[in-house]
């Protein structure tokens, strides 16, 4: 992982034009858009009923974490003591929740021991039992059931690898219960839910859980999966989302419940942009700085981003940047590396006067992009600039 970027030692520029004049960059160059973070993070802490905890992994980059941190965001969804320890690098005072089921040996006593990490997330009796032998348990650590939320409201679902259902989870809730920790409740809907409906739908499991179980809770997790505004999409607004969760968990009638979140993507999304270079033209074959390896690894995945959002730009003879103009139509888009799997899955529509050495501006960069990258075939994007 990267040492933490400050800030002050980064150019700062007006628009993603001046940027491209002044640095005419021909390795991929993420720019990093502090209002829009604050914007985000904003609707979550104004409007979410209780903490919102950013989940890492959607972007962990100091820039990242900092902004964020910046705009008043002070929980951390981390999956592992990697995770818990960057964040404490960039942010000495963040508070950390280690919210994966399934942990490696020896990392929860790390957490707790080293990081005062009291939040933990199990699916099964032996991670409950090797959770209580490392840290030696007792009413200070708050231990999360995870409930399977297959409810298909979401793009990118995540119920097949994690969570129990109800039944089961009231068993294991009950264990929680007797050990002497606090327990409670956490789903995941998945990521880029489309529904509202699908986290009321999961507190009503959570709520057949908390009948059977008869546990009294501390705490709800409603997870992640907030949408990010891609282009060509519309979904519902976030404040949607957080009425729905108020109104189901108004039905649970304890009002004294610390209710959580967990968005990942929809903080980030928007808070970086990219702007690549076209190498190379060759009819509608454009061979790009960056791909399937660096900034567009959740392409692998996601069919969900249709067609990126970007901007051809050219520098003039006297260097100034200007929109490539003409009528739009579709490229085949190739990464940089040697690998033909080094591709985007869907064609990227563009002006049919782009040429060599000309620059594309991806917009909504922010998540999933940077925090799967891979220095395969010595091609890294690791290059940032703040636009404000
Ligand atoms: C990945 C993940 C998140 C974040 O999901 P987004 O779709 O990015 O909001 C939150 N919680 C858990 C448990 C996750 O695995």
């Amino acid at each position: 992982m990267n040492a933490p970027a400050r800030f002050e030692t980064l150019p700062r520029f007006a628009s993603a034009q001046k940027v491209i004049e002044s640095l005419r960059p021909s390795e991929p160059l993420y720019l990093v858009h502090p209002a829009r973070f604050a914007d985000a993070a904003k609707q979550f802490l104004d409007r979410f009923p209780g903490d919102t905890l950013y989940a890492v992994k959607a972007n962990p980059h100091p820039l990242a974490l900092q902004n964020l941190w910046d705009a008043g965001v002070r929980h951390f969804d981390t999956a592992s003591l990697g995770e818990i320890e960057l964040v404490k690098s960039v942010l000495p005072d963040a508070i950390c929740h280690f919210m994966a089921p399934v942990r490696l040996a020896g990392q929860a006593r790390a957490a707790f021991q080293k990081h005062g990490v009291t939040d933990f997330v199990v699916d099964s009796e032996s991670e409950l039992e090797k959770l209580l032998a490392e840290t030696g348990g007792g009413k200070k650590l708050r231990v999360f059931v995870r409930l399977v939320a297959a409810l298909g409201g979401a793009l990118l679902e995540m119920s097949s690898k994690y969570g129990l259902g109800p039944a089961p989870a009231a068993k294991l809730l009950k264990k929680v219960q007797t050990s002497g920790v606090q327990p409670c409740l956490t789903f995941h809907v998945g990521s880029q839910c489309l529904s509202p409906f699908s986290y009321a739908q999961a507190v009503e499991i959570a709520q057949r859980c908390i009948t059977q179980s008869g546990v009294e809770i501390a705490a709800l997790d409603v997870g992640g999966g907030f949408p990010a505004h891609y282009a060509g999409q519309e979904p519902p607004p976030w404040h949607w989302y957080f009425d729905m969760i108020r109104e189901a968990v108004s039905t649970l009638n304890r009002p004294n419940l610390n209710l959580m979140c967990e968005p990942g993507r929809a903080l980030v999304t928007q808070g970086f942009s990219l702007v690549t270079q076209l190498v190379l033209r060759r009819d509608d074959r454009l061979y790009l700085n960056d791909g399937i390896y660096g900034s567009f690894d959740e392409q692998r995945f996601a069919s969900f981003i249709e067609d990126y959002p970007a901007t051809a730009i050219t520098l003039d003879a006297k260097g100034k940047a200007k929109a490539v103009t003409g009528e739009k139509r579709p490229f085949r888009v190739f990464g940089p590396t040697c690998d033909s799997a080094d591709v985007l899955p869907r064609p990227q529509m563009l002006p049919e006067g782009i040429a060599n050495g000309d620059f594309i501006l991806f917009e909504g960069m922010g998540a999933y992009t940077i925090s799967s990258r891979s220095p395969f075939n010595g091609y890294y994007p690791d290059t940032f600039a703040i636009v404000d």
